[in-house]
């Protein structure tokens, strides 16, 4: 017991004395800074040279400290050592328009009609799409910043359902939302068959939902052997009223088309059931090749600059397409059904078939193909129409009729 109570004198005192050693400098510097809080008027003399080096940095520093300067230097910075070390963040709340340390103008935007919710995530563009300096794209090119690309990481410290308010090089800008969402891996599984039963078994229809969540940038051949290269896969079109993407109205619409076919006994091929995937056009094609597909459907909507645009088609090869006219026919046939049947079941104007040599999903095709363009996206009330699901449902049904039509005329069986 002896032993261990013996040197708790002398611990104590090298304590103490450490203690000593550390804390003193501390509370002397405590001592020199303190005081001048309450700065008393003889000290003023020293408020001018301090104003203006103040200044300086508050021009430097913008972006962190704005607002700081006006009060900070009355209250602090009695040494020329360390001005900017001294803590006015302790005394003073953050201004408002300081949001996660970026300046924003409130004003601005409250005269926009924007109230943004406070927000700190990493999202990412999918489309390309501008940058803005306001919420609002009434000034048109003056707002521009840059473009955001397609998979390009972005910060959003502010969201509201329109647009986010985002940081991009360190500057705080605005992007639609539409175009803006939580980063996920592209492994979302594609080719996915269904089994048919009874007399309608051995028939395969191959279903093509148009684009998907992520733009392919890279390119590859248009056609086989072909040196024209086109980029892989877009992202597709959007909503001009409801904001709604392509890509998922596609979808939307094949997993109706799928359900029905499969009721009627078709097997199926699905070349996606999920947005988030990596497939390209030639992919897409090469799938449906390989199934031998009786018919493969690619579904699509339409854009244009001219908003008053309206109307469905279908896509097919011309007579002379240099990589498969010799399918022309069987291509051809089965886009007339689809869209006199699409037609007929959604009250769409009817637009016809529509000849073209340069989609690449088309020209890498062995099997009877068409590209359903449903409507016009870029015109307010057929992109009204397409979000019902009362439009869906028809839709459905009409390229399903078209299909079957098709697929029982000319469909060999054996
Ligand atoms: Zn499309």
């Amino acid at each position: 017991m002896n032993k261990r109570i013996r040197p708790t004198p002398q611990l104590l005192l090298v304590a103490v004395l450490l203690a000593l050693c550390i804390v003193l400098p501390f509370a002397l510097l405590a001592c020199d800074t303190q005081p001048p809080e309450d700065t008393d008027p003889s000290d003023s003399s020293f408020d001018t040279p301090e104003e203006s080096t103040s200044d300086v940095f508050s021009e430097s520093y913008t972006d962190t400290e704005p607002e700081d300067t006006q009060d900070s230097e009355t209250e602090s910075e009695p040494t020329e050592t360390e001005p900017v070390e001294t803590e006015p963040v302790e005394t003073e709340p953050v201004p408002d328009n300081i949001i996660h340390g970026f300046e924003v103008d409130l004003e601005m935007e409250k005269a926009l009609g924007f109230d943004f919710e406070i927000r700190d995530e990493q999202m990412m563009a999918h489309g390309n799409v501008w940058l803005r300096t306001e919420p609002s794209t009434q000034k048109g090119d003056a707002s521009k910043v840059e473009i955001l690309y397609s998979k390009t990481e972005i910060r959003r410290i502010g969201y509201s359902e329109k647009w986010s308010r985002v940081v991009y090089k360190g500057r705080v800008c605005y992007v639609s939302s539409s175009y803006l969402v939580e980063y996920a891996p592209q492994n979302d599984k594609t080719d996915i068959y269904y089994e048919g039963k009874g007399k309608n078994k051995d028939i395969v229809i191959v279903i093509d939902a148009g684009h998907q969540l992520f733009a392919m940038n890279d390119t590859e051949p248009n056609g086989p052997g072909s040196d024209e290269m086109k980029v892989k896969v877009t992202s597709g079109t959007v909503g001009v009223a409801t904001g709604i993407w392509e890509y998922q109205l596609n979808l939307d619409v094949a997993l109706l088309l799928r359900d029905l076919l499969l009721d009627e006994g078709y097997s199926v091929v699905m070349i996606r059931e999920t947005n988030n995937v990596t497939i390209s056009n030639v992919e897409r094609a090469e799938i449906a090749n390989r199934y031998r597909a009786a018919a493969f459907v690619r579904i699509h909507a339409n854009s244009s600059a001219n908003a008053n645009t309206k109307g469905a088609l279908t896509i097919c090869q011309t007579p002379n397409n240099p990589y498969n006219a010799d399918i022309y026919k069987e291509c051809r046939g089965l886009s007339k059904n689809v869209i006199d049947e699409f037609c007929r079941a959604t009250g769409f104007e009817n637009d016809g078939v529509w000849e073209n040599d340069t989609m690449t999903g088309i020209n890498w095709c062995r099997v009877p193909t068409t590209i359903v363009e449903m409507g016009y996206m870029s015109n307010a009330s057929e992109d009204k129409a397409m979000a019902t699901e009362e439009f869906r449902n028809n839709a459905a049904k009409g390229i399903f009729a078209g299909v079957v039509k098709y697929v029982q005329a000319n469909h060999v069986f054996g």
